[in-house]
C-alpha cells in the first residue's frame, strides 16, 4: 500500500513524493449501527487506495493516517466525542506545512470525509505563508452522478451511502440495530431557506444520530462507490503528481 503504515525509508526514497496525501476524519456516533470512527476508515481507506491506483500509474504519492478527530462542536452531548476547535485544526495543518516545506515537499492534498470539517479559509492563509500547493477534496462531495445511480436515497450521514461503503471496506456490519435516521424540522423557518444556515445542533434534528435511512445498504452498492470514488480521485492525484508546481493551479 502508498501509505506510512507499509512504507518504509527506503521505498520513501524510491517513490521521492510529490504529493502527500493527509485523510481527515472525525470520531463521533454513526446511527446505532456504524463505528465512531467511520470518517477516519473512510477517508484513510479511500485515499490509500487512491494513491496506489495513481502510483500504479506514474503518480508519486504517499498518503498519511488519517486525523482523527474534526469540527464536532454540536455533537458535544453525545458520548465520547471530541471536538477540535478551529485553532487547533488550523495549527495542525501549520505544523504539517512548516515540515514538509523543510524537506521541498510543495504539494499537500487534504483528504477530506467528515462534512463538519470547513478547511478554505485555512488553506487561503496557509497558502499565503509557505510555498506549498494545498488541494482540498470533500471526497464525500464528489462523484454525485454515480451516487444518484449507485443509491436509492444515500443520506449524508450514516445512511445508505456510508453504511454500503462501510458494509463494503470492513465486512461485518450489521443494520439490525440501526435507527431510521430521520430529520427533526427546525422551528426556525428561515433556515429551510436557500443562502441561510447555522449549524444542525446535532442530537435534536437526528434523534438516532443518523442522517438518512440505512435499510437499503449493501456491500455491492459499497464496492461499487469504493471503486468509482478511487478510480476518480486516483486521476486527481496522477494530474496533480505530474502538473510541475510552477505551473499549478
Ligand atoms: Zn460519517
Amino acid at each position: 500500500m502508498s501509505s506510512t503504515f507499509s512504507l518504509t525509508l527506503k521505498d520513501i526514497l524510491e517513490i521521492k513524493p510529490e504529493v502527500v496525501v493527509l485523510p481527515w476524519g472525525a470520531t463521533e456516533a454513526h446511527n446505532y449501527h456504524l463505528p465512531y470512527s467511520t470518517d477516519v476508515t473512510e477517508a484513510f481507506e479511500v485515499a490509500a487506495q487512491s494513491c496506489e491506483i495513481a502510483n500504479s500509474k506514474g503518480a508519486k504519492t504517499v498518503c498519511y493516517p488519517a486525523v482523527p478527530f474534526g469540527a464536532n462542536a454540536q455533537q458535544l452531548d453525545q458520548h465520547i466525542t471530541v471536538s477540535l476547535s478551529v485553532k487547533t485544526m488550523y495549527a495542525i495543518l501549520e505544523d504539517v506545512c512548516t515540515s514538509l516545506t523543510k524537506q521541498g515537499v510543495k504539494k499537500l492534498v487534504i483528504y477530506n470525509f467528515h462534512g463538519g470539517n470547513e478547511f478554505k479559509p485555512f488553506i487561503r492563509d496557509l497558502m499565503g505563508k509557505f510555498e506549498v500547493f494545498i488541494l482540498l477534496i470533500d471526497a464525500f462531495r464528489m462523484i454525485p452522478e454515480e451516487v444518484d445511480e449507485i443509491f436509492d436515497v444515500p443520506g449524508d450521514h450514516a445512511g445508505e451511502l456510508e453504511t454500503s461503503l462501510m458494509m463494503y471496506i470492513k465486512g461485518n456490519i450489521s443494520k439490525s440495530e440501526a435507527g431510521e435516521g430521520k430529520r427533526n424540522d427546525y422551528n426556525l423557518n428561515a433556515l429551510s431557506e436557500s443562502g441561510i444556515w447555522s449549524p444542525r445542533p446535532w442530537s435534536k434534528i437526528h434523534p438516532d444520530t443518523g442522517s438518512g435511512n440505512p435499510v437499503l445498504a449493501d456491500a455491492e452498492k459499497g464496492k461499487k462507490y469504493f471503486e468509482r470514488l478511487t478510480e476518480k480521485t486516483a486521476e486527481i492525484f496522477l494530474e496533480l503528481s505530474n502538473t510541475p508546481f510552477e505551473r499549478l493551479p
